[in-house]
């Protein structure tokens, strides 16, 4: 049972500088797994080269030469983070029980490893790496993450608060992600709609080492637009919401234009302007509102997710029956 095959999947664009610490810690994490019987001897580390343009490349296939257990796969561009973690995730999905992904900044515990391990063991198929605190966040980072999750969370969009893209997974789970075909990767709000059972670790998130993130604001601010349009077609309903909204409003302003209209305190156009303002504008977005509606259907349709995830299915006894006679 503990001889399972851990695989560590690491991306990493432009990581010259982290990637020497990185790959002793790791190598170090691995042969104390494997030593105390957490993991096979023939657990390995993955690396995904997410088309850097420095040394990073050569690193690998440095590390690689050197101990058998590190292996790497170079994407031919770069295709970002999400991508370059799919890519792996499928790499290793060939061989390995379990996969855990992790930054190669090694911000995240890596040594939360092994109680990730644990909980597999214990029959967990996803372990996500909860942070803590967000102390080595900056005040604006903390702030625009918190808001961020509370309105996927209003959106209707399942994901873990404070939990990036560090987990494990199990061999199961990682096929059954791959079945979602989907170009436009939240990978986070992904993974909790496979639906197995799941535990969270905690740990406390350290600052970058070396190098810097490769994660500007702007790169962030479509990560988020992103998690919130593939997953929620809320904002289209919203839009609908309104045109009902306005053209209520212009219902009332019916009657108080009237109003005026015969107790002649208006201008002479004013009514009819005012009137037909309103009420074009509510029925404007009210056609919207139903174009959009059909719009999320196809959305979700091209999206080609699975419909539902097998956990479970007994031995058909009937089946045996059969066959035996
Ligand atoms: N990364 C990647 N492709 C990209 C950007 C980032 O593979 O286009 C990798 C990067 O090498 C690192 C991880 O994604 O391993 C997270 O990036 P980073 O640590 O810069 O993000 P932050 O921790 O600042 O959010
Ligand atoms: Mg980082």
């Amino acid at each position: 049972m503990k001889n399972e095959i851990l695989s560590i999947v690491v991306p990493c664009y432009n990581e010259q500088e982290v990637l020497p610490s990185t790959n002793e810690r790791l190598l170090t994490l691995l042969s104390d797994m494997s030593a105390s019987g957490l993991v096979s001897a023939q657990s390995r580390i993955v690396y995904v080269d997410d088309g850097s343009r420095d040394a990073t490349w050569s690193l690998i296939e440095q590390y690689a030469a050197a101990d058998q257990r590190v292996t790497g796969v170079k994407l031919a561009g770069n295709v970002g983070h999400q991508n370059a973690l799919l890519a792996g995730l499928e790499h290793a999905s060939g061989y390995a029980h379990m996969i855990v992904t992790i930054d190669a900044d090694l911000q995240d515990d890596a040594t939360l490893m092994a109680t990730m391990v644990e909980r597999y063991h214990e029959g967990c198929d996803i372990v996500y790496g909860v942070r803590r605190e967000r102390k080595s966040d900056t005040w604006f980072k903390r702030t625009t993450a918190l808001a961020f999750y509370s309105l996927m969370r209003r959106l209707g969009v399942k994901s873990v608060y404070n939990h990036a893209d560090y987990r494990l997974m199990s061999n199961r789970a990682v096929r059954q992600l791959l079945r979602y075909r989907e170009r436009n990767l939240f990978l986070r709000g992904m993974v909790p709609l496979l639906g197995y059972k799941t535990a969270e670790v905690l740990y406390d998130r350290v600052e970058r080492s070396a190098g810097e993130s490769k994660y500007p604001l702007s790169k962030m601010l479509s990560f988020a637009v992103d998690g919130i349009t593939s997953f929620s077609i809320k904002p289209v309903r919203m839009v609908l919401t309104l045109g009902i909204l306005f053209t209520i409003i212009a219902l009332g302003i019916l009657v108080y234009a009237l109003v005026a209209y015969f107790s002649h305190r208006t201008v002479s156009g004013w009514t009819s302007m005012i009137l037909s303002l309103w009420f074009i504008g509510g029925c404007v977005l009210i056609g919207l509102g139903i174009v959009g509606e059909y719009i999320g259907k196809i959305y979700i349709e091209v999206k080609d997710r699975p419909r539902y995830n097998v956990e479970k299915t007994l031995p058909d006894h009937a089946d045996k029956q059969e066959g035996a006679a």
